[in-house]
């Protein structure tokens, strides 16, 4: 039986990472991932074999772990944040039923809801959505009805993939949605480059959150109708103080 590791690496860096994670790449002989994923690897890995493919090119990447694998190669699959939220650890269950001689294990890293909460204060303390505005594998519509179910039950909400090159009027037409069940004044915030270099931490209202460009390597926060902003950061309240939500 060989066994292949898919790693949640974190928003980027080490001090991010998990022990596990670490420990997990520092046994592995070959790590495999996305390019720009395999930079971010400092220097501790540099005596690791690595084999990159391009972005869009997952099935491929998931398939290569597999014949490795079975090659007799310890192998780690990387990904950012946690492997599980939207990464590359159900195609590689789904793949894997090709390759019942191998086994995989999931190691669990910090998605950047977690991280890119703790930049922002606390926005995700309550019940909460998360929500991918990536129509690249699931239907505009299906995203319509998930933002629209989110804000009629009050749920604090992050959301992944705001923006992307050919996408970009995604975030514009979620906070429209958004508008029809909340008021413009909702404090929102958003996170650029969580963990890694350049990070920007925003407050602001979802009126302004609907006229922001934002890039790719951002993850936007939407309070719920009791969140607020205090001294600069986004809270979402448990109701310790001001009773119940
Ligand atoms: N598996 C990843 C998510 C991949 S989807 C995880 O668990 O975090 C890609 C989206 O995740 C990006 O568009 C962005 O919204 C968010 N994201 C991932 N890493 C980020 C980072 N370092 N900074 C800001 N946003 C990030």
């Amino acid at each position: 039986m060989s066994r292949i590791y898919v790693v949640g690496m974190g928003p980027g860096k080490e001090e991010m990472m998990t022990v596990e994670a670490i420990r997990t790449l520092e046994k592995a002989d070959l790590i495999v991932g996305y390019t720009a994923y395999i930079e971010l690897l400092g220097e501790r890995f540099r005596d690791k074999e690595m084999m990159s493919t391009p972005m869009r090119r997952e099935e491929e990447r998931c398939r290569l772990c597999f014949e490795k694998a079975v090659e007799g190669r310890q192998v780690a699959l990387i990904c950012s944040g946690d492997a599980g939220i939207y990464g590359m650890a159900s195609l590689m269950y789904e793949i894997g039923k090709e390759y019942p001689d191998t086994e995989l294990e999931i190691i669990s890293g910090v998605t950047a809801a977690c991280s890119g909460a703790a930049v922002l204060g606390a926005p995700l303390n309550h019940d909460f959505c998360v929500i991918s505005l990536s129509d690249l594998l699931t239907r505009w519509e299906t995203i319509e009805k998930r933002l629209a179910a989110a804000a009629a039950g009050d749920f604090a909400i992050a959301l992944y993939n705001p923006a992307s090159h050919k996408r970009k009027d995604h975030l514009k037409r979620a906070c429209d949605i958004l508008l029809q069940y909340m008021e413009e004044e909702r404090p929102c915030g958003y996170v650029e480059n969580i963990g890694r270099e350049g990070t920007k931490a925003v407050t602001c209202t979802l009126r302004d959150l609907r006229e922001r460009q934002l890039n790719m390597f951002t993850t936007v926060f939407i309070g719920n109708s009791g969140s607020e902003i205090i001294n600069g950061k986004l809270v979402t309240k448990r109701g310790y103080i001001c009773g119940r939500n």
